[in-house]
């Protein structure tokens, strides 16, 4: 909870390489080939392996599709290619029997392996539900016998939205439900002794994602007999930043957990992209836990074993949490208004940028202070409410005032900071809010604390800057100076920190919080100096990310060298990840595999040109009806790959346009969207 340390896992066999265990954490990839065009197909993964990807999927609708896996391997190995395959099964046990023959690993889906949909809604009696698990089990024995036979590790990789009809009926379409499918077919595994297992529970929900992996490891380590590893993903991220984004936040929160041994970016774009991404979100663990030999072997530096130190805790009944890990409920906090916009309570968080440009030079950051504020570009534009501005001395204070006369009613939007607190106290009659940085090892004068009150315009926000990771120092100060003006009456107050560590310093400042009954707002708070522009957005999703998708946050603030406009989308692609405040059409696509058959590329661009701004409307675009319609779960609208170049839609979980062509389908959605009331010009 409140430092990084690594769940030590079972080493599970993948062919040439291992997972888990002391391994480096793995990054994977999946062809979106047809798996019976082995040409295709082969060129891919020479692509792939060519990125550095570690481990390769296939998907294998049918027993011919697994037959060819045969000449893909023989052809990969041929050409000095020895990365290890994956064979993707949904529903067909005799492409798994078959599959395995020539893969390293195989992935079933418990949602669909061996499972008889009962097609009704009535509820499973007693009877029915352990008919139908006996079932399972006989279906089932088959295929783990077989993969101990020829040594293949299997990966039980459950989905949101893909759980049987027995086990929604008991469950629900939830994270417990995934998990008890999950654990139903590791039982089976370890009740004949097969152990190569490694389990994944994969949702489009970011919440619903990290919440599920939390429950599987809470409820498998104290279970089973071995702690197995984890395979990390947020299925259907979409394409672009937001794919990114999202990728960042659920693995990356888990990683910061210390779960996960292999992770899978998944993008509606060229597969080839996934791994970079892949790899910048495992940099920090692997460089955490790994220095380079000599021959290039990644020896462990420090892995904590989990089961003994851990996981007999049971974290729910820990009632000393800053936050619950299992179900969402978001940190109360006291709602405050500056420039009369609310800020904390139940409020959307608000975004703040930093303007760069420093204010003697004056027309610079007039120019930045207008690109940044949403209040002067329009109310609908995707920019911040709130501009920061640097006061370093009294000359400045000026420069502000001559600042707030070109700026007009704007002026109301610009926050200032500055780490003198008499500046600071000069500043707090003049903005909505000051910012005084309490530089770590410096002392807070008494008197400006003293003088404080709630007569002033501005709101104070303290933000300690801490350059040691991994201290309770930041949060034991902020607290306690909370709590001293709380006793003064000032109430007008919000807290934040800036450190590498944000996860881990924000956990331990509302653990503190919590523990003194302080409710005042945080300002989330992430300063990446990375120039390159993927690391930076990937550190800034996990950081601040997942703070947000904990309940943790009423505002947020990067500080990155990114672009104006890049860092402003960025901020608000994290608030609509974390589903806490959504500015945007949230689009839910698949990256397509062997069972799409349209250019599910250039569909999502096409949807998302005609779509993007039915601001909160959720649209899934999946490649297949096999396992479309049950992936994109919350969707308002679908639209769903249903044969070569057949698109069908749907609304909700409904198909109301069967089969229609590629060539009308956009429009058609469009149509629908419009029939069903929820269309809206764009202006
Ligand atoms: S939903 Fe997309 S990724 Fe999943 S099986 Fe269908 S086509 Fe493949």
């Amino acid at each position: 909870m409140y430092q990084y340390r690594r769940r030590l896992t079972r080493e599970v066999a993948f062919g040439s390489i291992d997972l888990g265990g002391y391994q480096p954490i793995r990054v994977e990839s999946m062809t979106n080939t047809h798996t019976m065009d082995t040409a295709a197909t082969v060129e891919q993964c020479r692509r792939l392996y060519e990125a550095g990807c570690e481990i390769i999927r296939l998907t294998v609708p049918t027993e011919k599709d697994a037959e060819n896996l045969r000449n893909i391997r023989d052809q990969l190995r041929r050409d000095g290619i020895d990365v290890p395959l994956v064979a993707d099964i949904h529903f067909s046990a005799r492409a798994a029997l078959k599959a395995l023959e020539f893969v390293a690993n195989i992935r079933i889906n418990p949602g669909n392996y061996a499972s008889r949909q009962k097609f009704s809604n009535s509820d499973y009696s007693e009877d029915e539900y352990l008919q139908e698990l006996d079932h399972v089990r006989l279906e089932f024995i088959p295929l783990v016998e077989k993969a101990r036979q020829y040594g293949v590790s299997m990966r039980i990789g459950t989905n949101h939205g893909s759980l049987s009809d027995r086990i929604v009926s008991r469950y629900g379409n939830s994270p417990e439900g995934m998990v008890e499918a999950a654990l139903e077919f590791a039982r089976i595994c370890e009740d004949i002794g097969y152990y190569d297992i490694l389990f994944s529970m994969k949702s489009s929900n970011v919440r619903v994602m990290i919440q599920s992996y939390r429950l599987l490891v809470q409820k498998a380590d104290a279970e089973l007999n071995n702690i197995y590893p984890l395979h990390l993903g947020v299925t259907e991220a979409g394409d672009g930043d937001e794919g990114r984004v999202k990728s960042a936040m659920g693995i990356g929160t888990l990683l910061e957990d210390g779960l996960g041994d292999t992770i899978r970016v998944s993008l509606t774009e060229d597969p080839v992209r996934e791994v970079p991404v892949g790899f910048a979100i495992v940099k920090k663990y692997n460089d955490f836990h790994f220095v380079k030999g000599d021959n290039g072997h990644l020896p462990l530096k420090h892995v904590v074993e989990s089961r003994n130190k851990q996981s007999s805790r049971n974290l729910s009944q820990n009632d000393s949490l800053p936050f619950n890990p299992f179900s969402y409920k978001r940190r109360g906090s006291l709602p405050l208004s500056f420039a009369d916009l609310p800020v904390g309570g139940d409020n959307v968080p608000k975004v703040e940028t930093e303007v760069h440009a420093p204010l003697s030079d004056y027309e610079s950051v007039f120019e930045e202070v207008v690109e940044r504020l949403a209040p002067i570009k329009s109310q609908d534009a995707i920019r911040s409410e709130f501009a920061s501005v640097r006061v370093t001395n009294s000359a400045d204070l000026n420069l502000l005032d001559d600042l707030f006369g070109k700026l007009g009613a704007a002026r109301r939007f610009i926050v200032a900071s500055t780490s003198d607190a008499s500046l600071a106290m000069q500043l707090l009659d003049k903005v909505s809010k000051v910012r005084l940085d309490i530089v770590e090892g410096e002392k807070l004068e008494k008197e400006f604390l003293q003088n404080l009150d709630n007569d002033r315009v501005a709101a104070l926000e303290l933000c300690f800057i801490h350059k040691h990771t991994g201290s309770s120092v930041p949060a034991e100060i902020l607290a306690h100076l909370a709590e001293k003006l709380r006793k003064q009456g000032v109430k007008r107050l919000l807290f934040s920190i800036i450190t590498d560590d944000a996860v881990f310093a924000y956990r331990r400042l509302v653990q503190e919080f919590n523990r003194r009954f302080l409710d005042n707002p945080l300002v989330v708070r992430f300063k990446s100096d990375s120039s390159d522009r993927l690391e930076s957005l990937i550190a800034s999703s996990v950081q601040t990310g997942s703070l947000f998708c904990d309940g943790i946050g009423d505002m947020l603030a990067l500080h990155t060298r990114l672009s104006i406009v890049d860092e402003v989308n960025l901020a608000f692609n994290i608030l609509q990840g974390a589903r806490i405040r959504i500015s945007k059409t949230e689009f839910i696509s698949c990256p397509g595999c062997g069972r799409t058959y349209f250019d599910l590329e250039k569909a999502t661009a096409a949807v998302k040109e005609r779509t993007a701004h039915l601001k909160g409307l959720k649209i899934g675009i999946m490649g297949c009806i096999v396992n479309g319609p049950g992936e994109m779960a919350d969707a308002d609208f679908g639209y769903v790959g249903a044969g070569k170049n057949r698109i069908s839609l749907y609304f909700g979980r409904e198909c109301v346009e069967e089969n229609i062509s590629e060539h009308d389908a956009v429009d058609r959605l469009i149509v629908l969207i419009k029939e069903r009331g929820k269309w809206v010009e764009q202006i």
